[in-house]
């Protein structure tokens, strides 16, 4: 399974508009930061977890040439903007792009792009989208995927699992039953904001550590983070088996059990 960074920010991005800081202002490559969002690609499937406000950038960027599913978070602006720039691939894959998420994060997309569920004429065209309500485990196109149910402070975001490989973005704490799931992990990725002040609805640096701590995983991914983050500080003040994401980064997990045929 080879999983590809195509935003590692927070909803602003970094750099943020207008800001001067040494981060928004660096030359570093890993400091520049699209909204967060991963691409999946396992045995010729492709799926993407979320649709970031940044997609098109991001689609061009990586030269995703097709999508078989996409898995969502939550509903959040930064997580689902880049869904109408999904057209063009159900124009050219001749199908419905599966949608998969909780009741409520398909509800929330329902409502943000109505022109989609709506009975009008085509236009400019609109995505094609099967949205499927995910209530526990599921196989996908390969892969046996597990929701994880994380706490982003004033709603709920759900998580996934893949095999050895895990993905919580946007959470704020995670429940003992999250904590129980992400045991025996190769590779976890978290989103870590900023190192303080704490935020109601994301985690700091100190907080996702903490969760690594619990859930020992082989390696760790800090996503989502702010322009308080410098790349290169911060690689170097994290403990071993953990370092900053950055948009481009690859990994190629390898299946440490074939859960499915
Ligand atoms: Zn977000
Ligand atoms: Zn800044
Ligand atoms: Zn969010």
């Amino acid at each position: 399974m080879r999983v590809t960074f195509l935003g590692t920010g927070t909803s602003t991005g970094v750099p943020i508009i207008g800001c001067g800081c040494k981060v928004c202002l660096s030359t570093d490559p890993r400091n520049q930061r699209l909204r967060q969002s991963i691409w999946i690609q396992h045995r010729g499937a492709s799926i993407l977890i979320d649709t970031s406000s940044d997609f098109r950038q991001q689609a061009l960027r990586y030269k995703i040439r097709k999508i078989d599913a996409i898995l969502y978070t939550h509903h959040h602006a930064d997580h689902i903007f880049g869904l109408d720039d999904t057209r063009v691939f159900a124009y050219r894959q001749r199908a419905q792009i599966p949608v998969y998420g909780t009741e409520e994060t398909l509800e929330g997309i329902r409502k943000t792009f109505w022109y989609v569920f709506a009975d009008i004429p085509e236009g400019g065209g609109r995505p094609k989208i099967d949205p499927k309500a995910i209530t526990g485990p599921f196989d996908l196109l390969g892969l046996r995927v597990v929701p994880l149910q994380g706490d982003h402070g004033s709603m709920p975001v759900t998580g996934y699992r893949m095999d050895g490989f895990a993905y919580l973005t946007d959470c704020k704490r995670v429940p003992p039953e999250t904590l129980q799931a992400l045991s025996g992990l190769d590779v976890l990725v978290i989103n870590a904001l900023r190192y303080s002040p704490e935020h109601p609805t994301h985690m700091t640096v100190g907080e996702a550590l903490a969760v690594t701590e619990a859930a020992r995983p082989r390696r760790t991914f800090l996503i989502h983070m702010g322009h308080e983050l410098d790349y290169a500080e911060l690689a170097k003040a994290l403990p071993p088996g953990v370092e900053p994401a950055y948009d481009g980064m690859v990994l190629d997990i390898e299946s440490t059990k074939e859960s499915v045929k």
